[in-house]
């Protein structure tokens, strides 16, 4: 920590991760909306060590630019700050659209703003996209399929979602994006690609995002009660993030133009999923509490990954043990940090 106050104070010079070189032929300029955020600094960390251009845009309204500080200062990178709501001129080969909340306190906080960051923030990327021949990857959700009437999911599912409900400024702000994809596919010719996000975790996902991996994980670390909303027999499949990165930019690459699911099939319920975190801190001593249901709180959620599979030859690697150890081991740190600053 010593070591980065001095790098940030220019105190000792910055020392960036390795960098491969590529030629101008192959180096391609990346814009990455929402690129100081969980899953996009991840994606960003990878398409800089390509040795690509990366454009991250984001108006850190749940991103951090600590996600992306080892970055700053070097020649391949660019950040600018701008909500995506307004236009934004740049030049770019390949678009990677990930702004927007994704953790249901953070999208219910401002519903009319999730709702505008999904739909005039999309028309203006997709309208990007459209002046400079970019193709571009739409960061869609698993919830599309609302609470989901078929199981487990396969893309050619049209979803269960209430469309006036606690949860449709994401849920339908994200099936508009998708509409909106296909139409300036169709009338524009815009090359697009279209990834339905099942639940991701892993370092870098915010103490307090308020999402069940970092909440349960901060709750075990301190010997606070977990809290397990509704009866905990709800599923969620959990996908290890360097796994939905590895999709992301196989999606990217690919000629499949259709929604693609990418997430890990492996399901949990909720309840078994507390014990599991539970289990893999040593000596905690929290208890497990169940509590208030959440409203419309999909019921099971478990990705078909048949056309991943099939059409990109992805699947994850990571297993829940060892992707849960690594993501405990950063909240670890992230806690000894807060107590750090607080004794300052
Ligand atoms: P995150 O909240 O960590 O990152 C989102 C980023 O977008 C943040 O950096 C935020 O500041 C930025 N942003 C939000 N509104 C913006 C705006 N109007 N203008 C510019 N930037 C804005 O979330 P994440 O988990 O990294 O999610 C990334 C994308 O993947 C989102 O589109 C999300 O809907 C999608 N997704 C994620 C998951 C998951 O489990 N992580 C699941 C399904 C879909
Ligand atoms: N847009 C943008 N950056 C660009 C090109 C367009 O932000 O480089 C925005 C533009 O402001 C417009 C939207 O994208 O509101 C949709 O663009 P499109 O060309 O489809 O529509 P039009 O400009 O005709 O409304
Ligand atoms: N959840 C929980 N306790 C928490 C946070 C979430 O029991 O502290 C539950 C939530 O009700 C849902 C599941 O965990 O059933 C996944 O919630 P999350 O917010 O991570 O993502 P979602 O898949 O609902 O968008």
């Amino acid at each position: 920590l010593e070591k980065k106050i001095a790098i940030l104070e220019g105190r000792v010079p910055q020392k960036y991760p390795e960098v491969k070189f590529l030629g101008y032929k192959e180096r391609k300029r990346i814009l990455v909306t929402g690129g100081a955020g969980f899953v996009g600094s991840h994606l960003v960390d990878v398409l800089m060590t390509q040795g690509h251009e990366v454009i991250v845009v984001d108006n850190f309204f749940t991103g951090r630019k600590r996600n992306v500080e080892h970055w700053f200062g070097h020649r391949n990178f660019e950040m600018i700050h701008h909500d995506i709501v307004n236009p934004l001129y740049v030049e770019a080969d390949e678009i990677y659209h990930l702004a927007s909340p994704a953790s249901p306190p953070h999208y219910m906080q401002n519903p009319v703003k999730t709702i505008k960051t999904n739909t005039l923030g999309t028309i203006n990327m997709l309208g990007l996209a459209r002046r400079v021949g970019a193709k571009i990857l739409i960061a869609s959700t698993s919830e599309v399929y609302g609470d989901p009437m078929v199981h487990p999911q396969p893309e050619s599912y049209w979803g269960h979602v209430n469309p006036i409900g606690p949860r449709a400024c994401y849920d339908e702000g994200k099936r508009v994006a998708e509409t909106l994809a296909y139409s300036y596919a169709k009338q524009e010719k815009v090359a697009v690609r279209v990834a339905r996000i099942f639940n991701t975790y892993g370092p870098r996902m915010h103490v307090s995002d308020g999402r069940v991996v970092s909440n349960f994980i901060m709750q075990a670390l301190q010997n606070l009660t977990i809290t397990v909303y509704g009866n905990g027999r709800q599923t969620r499949s959990f996908c290890y993030v360097s796994d939905l990165v590895d999709g992301l930019l196989g999606l990217m690459a690919s000629s499949y133009t259709l929604p693609v699911n990418l997430g890990n099939p492996v399901e949990n319920t909720i309840q078994e999923f507390a014990m599991i975190i539970k289990n893999l801190v040593p000596g905690c001593r929290s208890m497990v509490a169940t509590g208030a249901a959440v409203e419309d709180d999909p019921q099971r959620r478990r990705p078909d990954i048949t056309v991943a599979r099939d059409n990109l030859h992805w699947e994850p690697k990571v297993s829940l043990q060892e992707g849960l150890q690594r993501t405990i081991d950063y909240f670890k740190e992230e806690l000894s940090r807060t107590t750090f600053y607080n004794n300052q």
